[in-house]
């Protein structure tokens, strides 16, 4: 009896859907089902029936549906789903009788939220009170474009005749119509019927930041053969469709690709070919976070496994919240940094990333393991050697590394085997010390006893302190790691195992999770971490089938951790105004899932304030919340708004008050050391204390954001001063963070608002770049030296530097021009000031001639757009004729007689 008047309800409903008439007043009830559901005895209940339909009819989403009562009151009811689209509300309410209204509100990821006032009344001899509705669910501007975009993509590509289909896109943290686009991941992953996921790793992103096109790249693989068809800036219309296999034509990549995409072009060239061939996804990922795959890309990660080989993980250093296995000493410009800060977890705000332009090269970077215990250090000294690495390939294959795009393609899938097989060979150990002293390592990496307080400035990867220190060799572990042979759906099965215990925890809480339920989060350490050497980002295929949860939709959040760490399932659910967790590990040993009595994790603190969609992913990056990140947004958001890049334009940022915030900064400005656009200068909170507004703490100078003219080698430096915001006492400071960031300043809690300012801002050359990079020499620091430059006009640099094609800037720069320097000498700023001014003109008008002209030779014509591709923000550290033009470069000084020479990779 029950089961028919449901039925006949169904029926009814459907056919006033049909009608599209369904309104709130509508009674939808018809005779016969009075004793549906109900129970004598019961109370009269009201009873809502809600039709929940979707813009794209494939969507199976489970719909999030809040109740309230004209007074805006919560109320709380039980729901049924009787179809796919039909659900019951169910629940008592004091003093219902016809007309009575309540707010029904409908939110779906992807999905525009809808709420409507819904009026319930009994009817016949019905003693329940029975509203409906139908909710036609209208997708966001960014879910549409992500859905049209894929079912284009697969017009052109045919996906189910694939072996394998791509995604790499800029779209996440860029922005469209003012929001970040997330949404658009979320329509590329439901339209793609299965074929795409996050945990198959085929959707990856480029970091870029919120100012970037949002663009698509579809790349289908059958046998060898990759086809590709690519979108540009939220057009349908592709930009370009066509071959990506590396026995592409020079030609065709010159002529075709290039213009078609752009400066991104060999991004997304090398990361196709790179999945093509099986690198696997976590390294694919990080290679996206870098921009593309490339010789430091593969060697830096082929350091990491000398490093786990030799030197293990012991103990963690570091201030609480920030511990870390291994100190990094990078020299931005080369892309191996990249990797250290990605796959390590080293990050610069974690005070775990140092990066000075130092004159140890690009490619040679320090690891230091401190055991906190003995106080005592270990330093190993690595770098990958271009030469001999380009040459070992020439040996085993007979090809030139750089003799076009193909021969790069196929050097990348040379160097993706060496990866895999004998990552040692790609190699150099440099130095390999014991007893580093507590002294020691703080002059390296420079010191903060208490929070935000630096009292020792860090001197990054200085070689020449080093090779004084007199220490002894260190003595190395041999450790033999057996890689694990999990299959795929054994990986994923973790996640389903972990989603369905997690549930079952929270039902004996009397919480029931349903499928898609945005008030849960899993923060989780996979894709980051692996198993016995294998990746795990295939759990998030089984979190998701499972709970729903996905990182384009914010509820399966990623945490940055270094591969070697455990794998963590943090559950964390919004109720009311707590949030409760839940946690568990993966225990190797006895492949089973245990259940920790903490959380493992701090980002749950933000969820019930919404953090912008952006802020959470850096925060992400960082690995944890806390009060030192929080400036991080506002900063960026001060960038972005003031010093906006224009054409040929990037950002290099140099930190000089290195805190937490520095993760989010150059996270969110999309830059990076591997790329040579992000500097991490440890100054001392006295020197960043000396501008006009004071310092100490997080306060002060606290960064030099630089916008740089690729074309003109020109820039614009200018010094960022902080001053935190004040908040009342006993606030929480995420939520008062939070409504900065969204432009709230409206907060009773808010005593005074958060001051930035610029403290000084000049126009810089290259010598002057190459100084603020350096750190800075004497008493002049990277601060006082921008302060202690002329105020110049663009027409007092650009008519001797104007017109310059120079794009130079490479790793093998430094390498080739180490022999050449002969001297940073005593130079006080005066002394580069002086060069700048005199000298210096003099050399850049020579250097822009020769560039011109070496530029040219090696590559030829089919060089030429492969050259744009390099020169593009994501670095251009592998170019043959980047070489030709550092050594040009070089030649002129040395003819010039220039006794000093910074960096290489400077020069770009
Ligand atoms: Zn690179
Ligand atoms: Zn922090």
């Amino acid at each position: 009896m029950k089961k028919q008047g449901v039925i006949l309800v169904i029926a009814a409903l459907l056919a006033l859907i049909l009608c599209g008439a369904v309104s709130a007043t509508d009674s939808s009830t018809t005779g016969g089902e009075g004793n549906l559901d109900v129970n004598a005895s019961e109370p009269v209940d009201p009873i809502l029936w809600l039709n929940v339909g979707y813009e794209y009819a494939d969507d199976k989403i489970n719909p999030e549906i809040t109740v309230t009562d004209s007074a805006n009151k919560s109320v709380a009811f039980e729901k049924t789903k009787y179809t796919d689209t039909l659900y019951k509300l169910n629940f008592t309410y004091a003093g219902v009788a016809n007309e009575t209204l309540f707010n029904v509100m409908v939110s779906a990821p992807g999905y525009k939220s809808q709420t409507k006032q819904i009026a319930v009344n009994q009817a016949g001899s019905d003693p329940e009170f029975i509203g409906s509705a139908n909710f036609n669910m209208q997708a966001t501007e960014n879910y549409k474009l992500g859905r049209e975009v894929t079912a284009k993509a697969d017009q052109a590509l045919n996906f189910a005749t694939a072996d394998e289909v791509l995604c790499i896109t800029t779209a996440g943290l860029t922005y469209r119509n003012g929001t970040t686009t997330e949404d658009c991941l979320e329509g590329i992953l439901n339209g793609s019927n299965g074929k795409i996921s996050y945990g198959q790793g085929n959707l990856l992103t480029l970091r870029k930041n919120r100012a970037d096109p949002v663009d698509f790249a579809f790349i289908t693989r059958r046998g060898t053969d990759l086809t590709a068809v690519f979108f540009k800036n939220g057009g349908l219309t592709p930009s370009y469709q066509g071959t990506f296999s590396e026995n592409m034509s020079q030609d065709h990549w010159t002529n075709i690709i290039v213009p078609a995409i752009g400066d991104d072009a060999f991004g997304y060239v090398s990361l196709a070919n790179a999945w093509a061939i099986g690198l696997s996804t976590d390294v694919l990922r990080q290679a996206a976070f870098h921009g593309h795959v490339c010789l430091g890309t593969i060697s830096g990660q082929a350091m990491i496994q000398t490093l786990l080989k030799y030197y293990p993980p012991t103990t963690d250093t570091g201030l609480p919240l920030e511990g870390v296995s291994y100190l990094v000493l990078g020299v931005p410009g080369n892309s191996d940094d990249d990797a250290f800060v990605y796959a390590m977890d080293d990050t610069p705000g974690k005070r775990a990333y140092i990066g000075v332009a130092t004159m140890a090269g690009t490619n040679m970077v320090g690891f230091i393991r401190w055991n906190s215990q003995t106080n005592n250090g270990t330093l190993v000294v690595m770098k990958f050697d271009e030469d001999v690495i380009v040459n070992m390939f020439k040996r085993e294959t007979g090809l030139t590394a750089y003799g076009g795009i193909s021969s790069e393609l196929k050097f990348n899938k040379w160097l993706v085997g060496k990866l895999q097989n004998d990552p040692v060979s790609l190699v150099t150990i440099v130095k390999e010390l014991d007893g580093l002293t507590e002294e020691q390592y703080h002059y390296l990496a420079g010191y903060e006893p208490e929070k935000g307080n630096t009292t020792v400035e860090g001197h990054g990867l200085d070689m020449d302190y080093i090779n004084t220190l007199n220490l002894p060799k260190a003595t190395r572990q041999n450790m033999q790691y057996t890689v694990g042979n999990l299959t795929p759906e054994q990986i994923k099965q973790i996640g389903i195992d972990a989603a369905k215990k997690a549930i079952e925890l929270f039902k004996a809480m009397g919480i029931t999770i349903e499928k898609d339920d945005s008030r849960l989060t899993v923060l989780t350490s996979a894709g980051y971490v692996r198993l016995n050497g294998q990746p795990t980002d295939m759990t998030w295929d089984g979190l998701f089938d499972i709970l729903g949860t996905r990182l384009s939709r914010a509820t399966l959040l990623p945490v940055h951790s270094a591969l070697w760490k455990s794998l963590i399932f943090e559950f964390a659910y919004e109720n009311g105004t707590k949030v409760l967790t839940k946690t568990m590990h993966y225990d190797i040993a006895t492949q089973k899932l245990v259940v920790d009595s903490k959380a493992s994790y701090s980002i749950e603190g933000v969820l019930l304030y919404d953090p912008p969609y952006d802020a959470l992913m850096a925060w992400l990056f960082h690995n944890h919340i806390c009060g030192g990140s929080s400036p991080g947004y506002l900063l960026t958001d001060y960038i972005l708004d003031n010093y906006p890049v224009g054409e040929d334009e990037k950002y290099i940022y140099v930190t000089t008050l290195d805190n937490c915030k520095d993760d989010i900064i150059s996270y969110l400005l999309g830059v990076s050391a591997g790329s040579g656009t992000y500097y991490n200068i440890r100054l001392t909170t006295t020197d960043t204390s000396a501008g006009s507004n004071g310092g100490g703490g997080m306060n002060g100078m606290v960064g030099i954001i630089i916008k740089w003219n690729e074309k003109l080698k020109i820039g614009t430096a200018a010094i960022i001063n902080w001053q935190s915001p004040d908040f009342a006492r006993g606030s929480n400071s995420y939520e008062e963070y939070i409504k900065l960031y969204k432009g709230d300043t409206s907060s009773a809690n808010l005593l005074s608002l958060h001051k930035i300012s610029v403290e000084a801002e000049r126009l810089i050359t290259q010598e002057d770049l190459a100084f603020i990079v350096s750190g800075g020499s004497g008493s002049v620091n990277s601060l006082s030296y921008v302060i202690g430059l002329p105020v110049r006009s663009l027409s007092d640099l650009i008519p001797v530097q104007g017109g310059s094609q120079s794009d130079g800037s490479t790793s093998q720069g430094t390498s080739t021009g180490s022999g050449l320097i002969t001297s940073t000498g005593s130079g006080t700023g005066g002394f580069f000031r002086g060069s700048v001014g005199t000298t210096g003109a003099a050399v850049n008008a020579a250097t822009q001639t020769t560039i011109t002209e070496a530029g040219a030779q090696p590559a030829g014509d089919a060089g030429k757009s492969y050259e744009v591709t390099q020169a593009g923000k994501q670095g251009s550290d592998d170019t043959p004729w980047g070489t030709y033009a550092v050594v040009g470069i070089l030649s002129v000084l040395a003819l010039a007689g220039i006794g000093f020479f910074f960096k290489g990779s400077l020069f770009g």
